[in-house]
């Protein structure tokens, strides 16, 4: 075997980095080589059973798709073979060369440099056609790009870099050699490998034949899994280690999911779906525009990875599989968008989602670990899908004022259940933290008064907070926003309401470029001051996010309240000097905005004005 000059390729700088990776901290878990090789073998196969859609002449020659494994004891060679689409010269570099699929990337950029850390973090992943050289010391790929005439063979060790040359294969598809290290030798055992055919490919759907050597040495082909759609079978016939197994084919994780719903939909649109519910996150959940979703079969012919248009974006953490029978086998992504059946089966599916996340939600554990993952992208769906609203409501979990930490599981309906004025709304604080939150003057006469208050501290909560306005009949009332106990018409001591009014008066006219109003509060205990928005204004971070897309949005309104019982304010009243009633009603403003958060916009200033008053007061 010798490589001249010209046919050696050096790997990308990502792919050696993982390749050391690999061979270095996976020698734990070796097996799971067979896996990912038994599963790209699997997508060649569906790959070219959909380009035979269009040209069923890929097909005509070679007709029934099957991969094969012949164990070599005496050479310590594994080889693995599969008739589906192949590659070419140029795939073979593309796809055996670089790193191609994005997570793979941002999973390596995220890598610390701690081989243990990360060694750990790489057994979680689905590491693909490399993890082959975990027990391959050589590694052979022979490759016949279905409807070419030519076949590629290229070869490495893994040190760095492969080489190119002409291959054997006569027929379309792949062939490839696993010349085993020493130490690996166990993998060329008949029941070893049977053992994990089954373990991990019992739901490929092709047929996995182990071919061997009888008695009188003829060859024995034996076919080892089960080889139909896993979601075509029966739930009964389903065995949890086979739904999990199935899990990390669709998902490229190797954790087990939290929930999966199985479902065979009959009437007017047929389909079957495999839903799952993962444990954590991928690396691309925020971005938006990254295609992602669940595998679209049709009448069991591999579509396309990644159909978004079958669920909605809120749910695109959810893994799968759904097969349809009444679309046609040349749908693209652009009918997908705007098809009636894809519409119909996009509604059942998501009402399926929501019924597994509420099934999951009986379990405290688990539900607490998929919030911690999902939850602020579920929390969109109360945005985006009004008519599920209530049902998303109802999986939402909160922090709250009634429970020490900052963990997030306070059910709508739990708060509800326990609240003791049952005429109260339910009230909730969007805050920059937790601890701005509990702090918050805008909910200490609530507290005082014994209501909890949700804390809502994530970028979405103000968006959230914009649609929830009510559950199940009973209203949300956002803290921050003007109570109607502050309102004129309150009754209450009507003498010192009088006489706070008129101070009232003066602090807005002075005061008349920075807020809209001043009024006197019934919601503040032990703060002097604090600032509230009128009902139904939108959020900071809300208001910013729609200046930057192009809108009008009209600057703040704030109302400064002030707390007639404080000892700042009382002071305030009874002031004679103007300039000195002057500073000190800035200085009530600017604590207001240092309460909630906000910067000040001349910090010295307002320093200096405590100061003064410190002084003053010794
Ligand atoms: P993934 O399967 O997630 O795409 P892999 O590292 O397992 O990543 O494989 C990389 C790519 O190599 C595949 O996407 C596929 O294009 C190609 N490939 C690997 N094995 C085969 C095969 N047996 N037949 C055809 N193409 C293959
Ligand atoms: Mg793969």
């Amino acid at each position: 075997m010798s490589a001249s000059a010209e046919n050696t390729h050096a790997f990308q700088a990502e792919v050696k980095q993982l390749l050391h990776l690999m061979i270095h901290s996976l020698y734990s878990n070796k097996e799971i080589f067979l896996r990912e090789l038994i599963s790209n073998a699997a997508d060649a196969c569906d790959k070219l059973r959909f380009e035979a859609i269009r040209s069923p002449e890929l097909l005509a020659d070679d007709p029934d798709l099957a991969i094969s494994i012949t164990l070599d004891a005496e050479k310590r060679r594994i080889v693995i073979e599969d008739n589906g689409i192949g590659m070419n010269r140029e795939e073979v570099i593309e796809n055996l060369g670089t790193i191609a699929r994005s997570g793979t990337r941002e999973f390596l950029s995220s890598l610390s440099g701690d081989e243990k850390k990360d060694a750990a973090l790489i057994g979680q992943f689905g590491v693909g056609f490399y993890s082959a050289f975990i027990v391959a010391e050589q590694v052979e790929v022979d490759s016949h790009r279905a409807g070419e005439d030519s076949a590629v063979l290229w070869r490495s060790a893994g040190d760095g870099e492969y080489t190119l040359d002409a291959g054997q294969r006569t027929q379309r598809g792949t062939t490839i050699t696993l010349h085993l290290r020493e130490d690996d030798a166990e993998f060329v055992q008949d029941y070893r490998v049977r053992g994990l055919v089954k373990k991990y490919s019992d739901h490929i759907s092709v047929p996995v034949k182990l071919i061997g050597e009888g008695e009188n040495g003829e060859v024995t082909v034996d076919t080892v899994n089960q080889s139909s759609a896993l979601w075509r079978r029966s739930k009964s016939d389903i065995t949890q280690e086979q739904y999990d197994e199935f899990y990390t084919y669709v998902s490229h994780d190797s954790d087990k999911p939290l929930a999966h719903s199985h479902n065979r939909v009959e009437g007017k649109t047929e389909y079957t779906s495999l839903l799952y519910v993962p444990s954590r996150r991928t690396f691309d959940l925020w971005d938006r525009d990254k295609a992602r979703g669940v595998k679209l079969f049709v009448k069991r012919v591999f579509i396309m990875d990644d159909a978004q248009a079958m669920l909605p974006n809120y749910l695109r953490f959810v893994r799968g599989v759904i097969d349809a029978d009444d679309l046609p086998l040349n749908v693209s992504r652009e009918i997908l968008q705007s098809d009636r059946t894809v519409e119909t089966i996009r509604a059942g599916s998501t009402k399926k989602v929501l019924g597994m996340l509420n099934m999951l939600a009986e379990d405290n554990e688990k539900y607490a670990t998929f919030w911690a993952a999902f939850g602020a992208v579920l929390k969109e769906g109360v945005i985006e899908d009004h008519g599920n609203a209530e049902a998303i409501a109802r999986l939402l979990r909160f922090s709250s004022t009634a429970n020490d930490g900052d963990e997030q599981s306070v059910a709508l309906s739990a708060y509800v259940e326990r609240q003791k004025d049952k005429d109260a709304p339910i009230y909730f604080l969007v805050a920059d933290s937790m601890a701005a939150g509990r702090r918050s003057p805008h909910i200490e006469g609530l507290l005082a008064d014994g209501h909890e208050v949700l804390l809502l501290t994530e970028p979405v909560d103000e968006w959230l907070a914009a649609h929830l306005t009510e559950f199940e009949g009973k209203p949300l009332k956002n803290a921050a926003h003007v109570d109607s106990k502050t309102a004129e018409n309150e009754d209450g001591d009507d003498a010192v309401d009088e006489q706070y009014r008129d101070v009232s008066a003066r602090i807005a006219s002075l005061l008349k470029d920075k807020v809209s109003d001043v009024r006197v509060s019934k919601r503040l205990v032990n703060s002097a001051s604090c600032l509230v928005s009128p009902e139904g204004e939108l959020g900071e971070h809300v208001k910013q996010m729609l200046r930057d897309a192009g809108h009008d949005v009209p600057p703040e309104q704030k109302i400064l309240e002030i707390n007639p019982t404080h000892p700042l304010v009382i002071r305030l009243a009874n002031l004679d000097d103007k300039d000195r009633f002057s500073s000190w009603s800035l200085m009530l403003y600017e604590q207001a905005v240092l309460a909630a958060g906000g910067a000040l916009e001349t910090p010295t200033e307002f320093l200096a004005r405590v100061n003064e008053a410190i002084l003053a007061g010794a």
